[in-house]
């Protein structure tokens, strides 16, 4: 089985190259997941086309019939959860009561969307004239191809994936390089919930061969991207000069502000998992802490004391607080962002270093870590480092502390800690953030809601909510005649009796 892990038209391929890649463990580098097809553009149109020959078929099922087999994905995400949120510790790194919420929200996703197949899917509008029935209804887009990201690697590819197929759309799924076999078994559990032939098909491979060659592909009417900015920017390039529809989630630089009146208890406990969940690898993860003067000294210390004590293990031991990050080259991209906010004069607090002795040799492990003196324009507290690196930027108002906070390219969560009720619903109205949350930390979505940013974090589109339906469907208007006279109507034109100007 090495190597044979596209899905295409119903078949477990090799790569037409025969070329491989590997998946490993981060907390263990020694440690192989599996051997994967390196795919190109010659398995992207194969893709491509057996999700066009599965189409037509696929879009005139009924929504409940293509809704059965969302539900019944959702029971076998429930039967195999465990095993999966295993296998996510060891290909991903997350810690184990992460993985188990990652695979819970593909499972609440299943069951959401489920339920949609039984739902209003357009509107009925009066029209101006008489005897014409006016209606709008969604339509599918056709072949839609998706690119993931490894931080989720269970629930975003859930999230693109579900709407899109009830709504009647065909997949190509091009998965993150660094968490194929978890994409690879979500695609599994879909063939054994009853998905037909070719409507969901699996491309392995790399971003730039075959995650370029999907975005390319003729035959592809629509991309759904998540992942950096850099490469949503290309891939939104492409899709304009090729007219595609695109949907790109891409980077964040959240942040939590503390206000004088705030509870230090609750916002420590806030900033603990926003900054250092997922070792900091969440879209939403925040690194910018934006706390009032009055209370700096003891929200740092609080947060400090937690800091330091930290268990940061391979997520397969159930005390283990943080995981590792994903790979060698994140470790060294993360360590030299600490570097760099050392040399802009931010004062280091605890960590700042790969872990490497130990019982940390084999792993990409980084130490938690929190600076403090941090200003708002250093590069620290503008560009997203995606690792558990965070800093404390000390502010004397309010006001000072919203514009702090807006004051980034990116705008997916942001976060403010208050008793005061006037203050949080200002805030609510000026945070310039797709995600608003209110003595609450910046990580939390849940899959009911719209998730997406504004600014250079999105592109106009939001997963999740129903909302989700929005990026895979297209509208379609219909105006139907039932009158018995042979009369022609015309819109705006005959409805309103003709005036003239000299009349
Ligand atoms: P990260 O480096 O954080 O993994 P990327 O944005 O590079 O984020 O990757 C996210 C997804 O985009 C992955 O599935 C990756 O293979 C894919 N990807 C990377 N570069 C390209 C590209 N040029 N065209 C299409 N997909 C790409």
């Amino acid at each position: 089985m090495d190597g044979v892990t596209n899905l295409i038209g119903g078949k477990w391929l090799p790569s037409a190259s025969g070329s491989t890649f590997e998946s490993r463990n981060p907390a263990d580098l020694s440690h192989i997941i599996g051997i994967y097809a390196r795919s190109e553009a010659q398995d992207i149109e194969a893709a491509v086309a057996a999700a066009q020959n599965a189409y037509p078929d696929w879009r005139r099922t009924p929504p409940p019939e293509r809704a059965a087999i969302l539900f019944r994905m959702g029971q076998l995400l429930e039967k195999h959860k465990e095993r999966l949120s295993i296998l996510m510790v060891e290909e991903m790194g997350k810690v184990l009561v992460e993985a188990r919420g990652d695979v819970q929200e593909a499972i609440d996703m299943a069951y959401y969307i489920a339920a949609f197949g039984r739902m209003p899917f357009g509107s009925v509008v009066p029209s101006e004239r008489r005897d014409i029935y006016c209606m709008a209804q969604r339509v599918p887009v056709g072949v839609v191809g998706l690119i993931t990201p490894w931080n989720f690697p269970i629930a975003i590819p859930s999230w693109k994936m579900f709407p899109a197929l009830l709504a009647g759309n065909t997949i190509v799924f091009k998965p993150a390089e660094d968490t194929p076999q978890l994409a690879i078994e979500f695609v599994r559990l879909l063939v054994e919930a009853g998905i037909p032939t070719g409507v969901v098909n699996i491309v392995t491979g790399y971003g730039q061969e075959a995650g370029a060659a999907l975005v390319e592909s003729q035959g592809v009417t629509t991309i759904s991207f998540t992942g950096s900015t850099a490469t949503g920017r290309q891939i939104a390039s492409r899709c304009g000069a090729l007219l595609k529809r695109v949907s790109c989630e891409m980077g964040g630089k959240n942040g939590i502000v503390v206000l004088d009146d705030a509870d230090i208890d609750l916002a420590v406990k806030g900033a603990l998992w926003s900054a250092y969940g997922t070792s900091g690898q969440r879209c939403t993860a925040a690194s910018r802490l934006i706390v009032h003067r009055d209370v700096h000294q003891k929200f740092r210390d609080a947060l400090l004391s937690q800091v330091a004590s930290f268990r940061v293990e391979a997520g397969t031991n159930p005390e283990a607080q943080m995981g590792p990050v994903i790979n060698r080259a994140q470790l060294d991209r993360i360590h030299s962002y600490v570097e760099l906010g050392q040399r802009e004069g931010a004062k280091l607090l605890t960590g700042g270093k790969i872990l490497s002795e130990g019982g940390f040799e084999k792993g990409c492990f980084y130490a938690p870590t929190l600076f403090d003196s941090m200003t708002p324009q250093m590069r620290i507290a503008q560009e997203e480092i995606f690792g558990p690196v965070t800093g404390i930027i000390e502010v004397s108002s309010f006001e000072e502390a919203l514009a702090i906070a807006n004051g980034t390219l990116y705008g997916l969560s942001l976060s403010l800690y208050t008793q005061d009720l006037s203050r949080a619903f200002r805030a609510i109205q000026e945070l310039e953030a797709g995600i608003v949350y209110i003595n609450l930390p910046t990580s939390g979505a849940e899959i009911q809601l719209p998730f997406g940013g504004v600014k250079q974090t999105g592109n106009g589109h939001r997963e999740a909510g129903w909302m989700a339906m929005d990026y895979c469907t297209e509208w379609k208007s219909v105006y139907v005649n039932y009158s018995t006279s042979s009369d022609l109507v015309r819109a705006q034109i005959d409805v309103h009796p003709q005036k003239g100007h000299n009349t």
